[in-house]
């Protein structure tokens, strides 16, 4: 499996319901910036992360893959996924520069498209090729009714509809008022409209402090919250902690972290209780497996944040034992040869050989924007 040639790419997908809003960013499309890597066998593999579609950082991105990582990968042998990941993010030149942000973005492209490289050679879907399943049934939370932007009748007629006529028994809902006690007001809503056996996570997007989280949380205890995610910023370990010890609601996080260095602070301290990474932001599946492995050794249950839409991450999540759902959000799902599948509230397991990843010659069409202004 010689590499012949690492190209990059770039698709802004609509999102359907056109735009979204959480307590920090509003979007209207999805970026997913890859790379398209192609062996001298023939084969071809594909990777990508998500963005917010913002074409000049996507930009940056498809620039590291094409002018930073490319001219190491070429020649390599695509079996080599471990060898060729140190030589990427250990590069002395590049990791100067590059320990996160938009080079780890990118990074996690090129290491995806390897690893479905792998599994197509093998013939074998990528959790498969992992060591198979290690679940019957793989249940999905509805994270796509939950968005800050809708009204609060919008809020309670998605839930409502999601959990009635779609089967689902897990949902999230945003939250990040200035005034938290409206973000109250919109669970209770919520909890009446789905009755107390559908889980309710909620995630602030790291808008808070932790007087408003503690001030929040005092009330939203009553509500029986399944966990609260991304209460503060992203990095602060010491008020994660702090909330963690002063409220009986699970914390979750962990899809702005970019190394297993980042989760080991979080887990060592004992800030987070359901464990969140995302494979396009740390820098691929070798380094997604490393943070779940050591969540699994605290016994931690591990939900990965889908930043991409689910494709790969559904791969992971059948496999991996410490994983006990995944979130589902299908703004994507058209972009790609085997979409995510649901039924009744729960993934199917992919059967394409690969990691989920290959865009479809539509998608490619519609949705390409140039790498270069
Ligand atoms: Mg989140």
């Amino acid at each position: 499996m010689r590499i012949r040639s690492v190209e990059p790419f770039i698709l802004h997908a609509p999102i359907a319901q056109g735009s979204i809003s959480d307590s920090t960013n509003t979007i209207s499309h999805w970026g997913i910036v890859g790379a398209r890597i192609e062996t001298e066998d023939g084969l071809v593999g594909y990777g990508f992360t998500g963005t917010h579609a913002h074409l000049a950082s996507d930009r940056l991105i498809a620039a590291c893959i094409g002018d930073c990582y490319a001219p190491l990968l070429l020649g390599e042998d695509a079996a080599d996924g471990d060898r060729l990941w140190l030589k990427l993010a250990r590069h002395p030149a590049l990791q100067w520069v590059a320990r996160a942000g938009i080079a780890h973005l990118a990074l996690a492209a090129i290491d995806i498209a390897l690893w479905d490289l792998r599994a197509k050679k093998a013939g074998l879907p990528l959790w498969k090729l992992l060591g198979g399943a290690t679940v019957d049934r793989l249940e999905a939370y509805n994270t796509d009714i939950g968005w800050l932007s809708l009204t609060r009748d919008a809020l309670v007629a998605g839930c409502t509809r999601v959990v009635e006529q779609e089967g689902f028994r897990r949902i999230k809902i945003k939250v990040g008022h200035d005034d938290p006690m409206i973000d109250i007001t919109r669970i209770e809503a919520v909890r009446r409209a789905v009755g107390p056996h559908v889980t309710i996570a909620v995630d602030a997007n790291g808008k808070w402090d932790l007087p408003t989280c503690k001030r929040f949380c005092a009330r939203a205890e009553a509500l029986d919250l399944f966990w609260f995610e991304e209460p503060m910023w992203y990095d602060d370990v010491r008020s994660h902690a702090a909330l963690a010890a002063a409220t009986a609601i699970p914390i979750a996080l962990g899809e702005q972290l970019y190394n297993a260095d980042a989760f080991e602070g979080f887990i060592g301290a004992g800030a987070v209780h359901y464990v969140q990474p995302d494979v396009t932001r740390l820098g691929g599946i070798t380094e997604y497996i490393r943070v779940a492995d050591a969540a699994h050794a605290r016994r931690l249950p591990v939900v990965a944040h889908v930043g991409d839409m689910g494709q790969v991450h559904v791969h992971l999540s059948f496999w991996h034992p410490a994983t006990t759902m995944l979130e589902y959000i299908p703004w994507i799902r058209d972009c790609f040869v085997e979409p995510i599948a649901i039924e009744d509230g729960h993934y199917l397991p992919p059967q394409a050989p690969g990691a989920g990843c290959t865009p479809t010659d539509a998608a490619l069409q519609a949705y390409r924007m140039p790498l270069r202004g």
